[in-house]
C-alpha cells in the first residue's frame, strides 16, 4: 500500500551564505484574548510552534543567509484580518531568536517588497499571514501560480519547515517550491523520518491505539494501517460503533449507524481489541452522575464518555512487548476530569514502554499529553501535524513533500 516515501534534499546541505532564503514555517499558534490589552488584542496561548521553528532560522541566520519567513495564522477569508495578524507572532519570534524581526504589513505588496529589499543579513523579515491573499489557497493553478511567482521573486532558495501544511496544495507550500531550488527543513525531515519508520518495515509487534470522537474521521487510516499492524486497540467515542457492530447496546453513546457495516468488516481482521468496560454518564458533563459498567451492561439512558479501568489494564497488557506504537485520539472526553483516567492510563502505558518507538499523532492527543501532565520526553516523537501525519499513514500523496523530492 504505502509506497516508500521519497528522500528529501535537506536545508543543512544548501549553501546559503549571502543568499536570499524564503522559509515556510508553521507558526499557526493558538491565540487567546488579552485580558489586560485593548479589546480585540490577542496573545499567544502556546508558543510551541514558534519555538520549534527557531533552530532552522537561527542556523540560516548564523550561516549568513538573508531570511524571509512566510506562515499562516488561523483561517482568514482571503483578506486582511487584524485579529489574525502575525504581529504578536513576530514579536515572540524576535525574543526567541534574539535577532531583529521585521514584520511586513502585507504579504507580497509594497510593504513586503520594501522590507525584503531593505533587509540585509542583519535581520529576519516576516511576511504577513499568507492567507490574507485569496490566491494562497485557490483551487485555480494559474491564480496560485501568479501568487507564487511574486513570493518566489523575494528569494534565491526555498525551504519548507511546516510539516503541518505539507498535505495542502497551497501556493506557499507547493507552487513556490516548484519555482526555486528547495529543501526540507529539520522539522519536516524529522517528521518524515519517524512516519517512514511506521510505514516501512516497522519493528514488531506493531500496536496502534486509536480513539477520538468519530469512526468516520479515522476510517481511511484504520483501513490503511490494519493490514500492517499486529493489534489495533480502539477506545474513545469511536469504540461504540464497533461495540454496536458486535451486537452490544450502547445507550446514548456516540454511534455512527452508517459505519456499522464498515466496522463489522474491520472486526473480521481479528486484530481489533475493544474496551471491556466504560464510564457511563447521565449527561455530557463533569457533574453528571457516572459509573463504570461492563460493555454489555450500558444502560439505555447513559452515554460512554471514557474507557473503564479494566479496559486500561487490558490495553496495557496488549501493549506490553510492543516495539512500535502509534497512538492517535484520546480514549475518552479527557477535557472533563471524571473522564480523563482512560486517556491518562493508556498514555502512561505507552510512555512506560522500553525499547519501543512510540509516536503520538493528532492535535487533541498531543494536547492531552500536555494537559494530563504526562512526561512529553517519555514518547519517542509527538507529531506536530495532525492531518498531515494521518494522510501520510494512509499512504496518500502529500503535495508539499512530492514537490520537495522533485
Ligand atoms: P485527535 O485530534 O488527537 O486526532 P480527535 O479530534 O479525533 O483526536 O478526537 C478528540 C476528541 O474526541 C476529544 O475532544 C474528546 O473529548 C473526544 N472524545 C473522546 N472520547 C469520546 C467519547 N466517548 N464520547 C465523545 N467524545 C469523545
Ligand atoms: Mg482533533
Amino acid at each position: 500500500m504505502v509506497a516508500s516515501p521519497p528522500s528529501l534534499p535537506r536545508a543543512a546541505d544548501l549553501d546559503v551564505a549571502g543568499k536570499r532564503v524564503l522559509v515556510r514555517c508553521d507558526l499557526n499558534v493558538p491565540l487567546a484574548q488579552d485580558p489586560d490589552g485593548p479589546s480585540g488584542m490577542r496573545t499567544i496561548a502556546d508558543d510551541g510552534r514558534i519555538r520549534a521553528s527557531v533552530p532552522l532560522l537561527r542556523d540560516l541566520f548564523d550561516r549568513g543567509a538573508i531570511v524571509t519567513v512566510m506562515a499562516h495564522l488561523g483561517r482568514p477569508k482571503g483578506t486582511p484580518d487584524p485579529q489574525l495578524s502575525l504581529a504578536p507572532v513576530g514579536e515572540r519570534l524576535e525574543e526567541l531568536l534574539e535577532v531583529p524581526v521585521r514584520l511586513a504589513q502585507d504579504v507580497v505588496g509594497e510593504s513586503a517588497q520594501e522590507s525584503v529589499r531593505a533587509s540585509e543579513s542583519d535581520r529576519v523579515v516576516l511576511l504577513e499571514n499568507v492567507r490574507f491573499d485569496p490566491r494562497e489557497t485557490s483551487k485555480d493553478d494559474a491564480e496560485r501560480g501568479a501568487f507564487a511567482d511574486e513570493l518566489a521573486s523575494f528569494a534565491d532558495l526555498y525551504i519548507d519547515d511546516a510539516f503541518g501544511a505539507v498535505h495542502r496544495r497551497h501556493a506557499s507550500v507547493y507552487d513556490v517550491a516548484q519555482r526555486l531550488p528547495h529543501a526540507a527543513g529539520p522539522l519536516v525531515a524529522a517528521e518524515v523520518e519517524v512516519l517512514q519508520r511506521l510505514t516501512v518495515d516497522p519493528a514488531r509487534p506493531y500496536v496502534v491505539v486509536l480513539g477520538g470522537s468519530k469512526v468516520s474521521d479515522k476510517l481511511a487510516v484504520i483501513e490503511a494501517l490494519l493490514p500492517h499492524v499486529d493489534r489495533l486497540l480502539v477506545g474513545g467515542g469511536m469504540c461504540f460503533t464497533f461495540l454496536a457492530a458486535q451486537g452490544h447496546e450502547v445507550g446514548q453513546s456516540l454511534l455512527e449507524a452508517d459505519q456499522l457495516e464498515a466496522c463489522r468488516r474491520l472486526l473480521d481482521s481479528g486484530k481489533i481489541v475493544l474496551p471491556v468496560d466504560v464510564v457511563a454518564a447521565k449527561r455530557f458533563a463533569a457533574d453528571a452522575p457516572h459509573d463504570v459498567v461492563a460493555v454489555d451492561e450500558i444502560p439505555a439512558d447513559r452515554m460512554g464518555l471514557d474507557i473503564g479501568p479494566a479496559s486500561v489494564r487490558l490495553f496495557d497488557e496488549q501493549l506490553q512487548g510492543a516495539r512500535t506504537v502509534f497512538w492517535n485520539g484520546p480514549m475518552g472526553v479527557f477535557e472533563l476530569a471524571p473522564y480523563a483516567a482512560g486517556t491518562r492510563g493508556v498514555a502512561g502505558a505507552i510512555a512506560g514502554l522500553d525499547d519501543a518507538l512510540t509516536v503520538v499523532g493528532g492535535g487533541d492527543s498531543a494536547a492531552a499529553v500536555r494537559a494530563l501532565g504526562l512526561d512529553v520526553d517519555a514518547f519517542s516523537h509527538i507529531s506536530t501535524g495532525g492531518g498531515a501525519s494521518l494522510e501520510f499513514l494512509e499512504g496518500r500523496e502529500l503535495p508539499g513533500l512530492t514537490v520537495l523530492a522533485g
